[in-house]
């Protein structure tokens, strides 16, 4: 498919207007005009680009892309590497934060929701980033700490008692700690996240609402993988989900 086609499809679909973020979300860097074959992953490292361009990707389509707000500008040592490596194989890279968190279908609150049998009944935090589930039959801690490493293969951090009852869900993928207050607020019984801070441990004590933490990366690896998914269902585009393990 044609490289323009596709970031105005993306653009659209995921309405990149609606958000005020840390970083650009679209095209990011231009390759080559036609797209047949798309790779995405969790962060567009040099590890990511390198295994994308012997793939032979003519696009790559990422979470965290580049150009953060708090970045320096110039284009030295390891951000020249990324960029060298995208221009080398005239590869594009497409990167969508905030709205590939927030889309209700392929976002990754939706998708990490579904993958632990958990659909969004409503939404809280800022811009609405938040999501939150009524379970019809509480459970416990320790059983939801369970669920949650059997489906992200990897042991959460689990603050809270394993044996309180949990009906009310709140989740934010990513490095989403700074919300628990916010879904402490909503009326949550648990928040789960990607990361957490020196302070959670004391609002999760002080508050007595269970916190998980159960990885940065862990949490945000399936929005832009049903992304590519959708893309290749809609076009004539091939998609590949490279998986760069990240402890974090
Ligand atoms: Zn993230």
């Amino acid at each position: 498919m044609d490289r323009i086609e596709l970031e105005l499809y993306l653009n659209d679909m995921l309405d990149i207007g609606r958000f005020k973020d840390y970083c650009p979300n679209g095209l990011q860097v231009e390759g080559r005009r036609r797209v047949d074959k798309i790779a995405t992953g969790v962060t567009a490292s040099l590890a990511f680009l390198e295994a994308a361009a012997q793939w032979g990707a003519d696009a790559v389509l990422v979470h965290h892309g580049y150009f953060w707000r708090s970045e320096a500008s110039p284009i030295t040592g390891r951000k020249y590497r990324r960029l060298k490596q995208l221009f080398d194989n005239e590869m594009s890279l497409f990167a969508y934060h905030l709205p590939l968190d927030d889309h209700a279908e392929v976002g990754n609150n939706a998708q990490l929701g579904a993958r632990l049998g958990l659909i969004g009944d409503s939404r809280f935090g800022p811009d609405g980033l938040g999501w939150m589930t009524t379970l019809p039959m509480p459970i416990t801690l320790a059983h939801f700490g369970a669920q949650v490493e059997q489906t992200l293969a990897r042991a959460p951090m689990i603050l809270g008692d394993l044996d309180a009852e949990l009906r009310r869900i709140a989740w934010c993928t990513g490095a989403a700690q700074n919300y628990f207050e916010a879904a402490i607020d909503a009326g949550a019984d648990v928040y789960l996240t990607g990361e957490i801070s020196e302070p959670t441990t004391h609002i999760a004590l002080e508050s007595g609402v269970a916190f998980v933490a159960a990885g940065h990366h862990a949490t945000e690896r399936y929005g832009v993988q049903a992304l590519g998914a959708h893309l290749s269902e809609r076009f004539d585009v091939e998609h590949l989900f490279i998986d760069i393990d990240n402890p974090v």
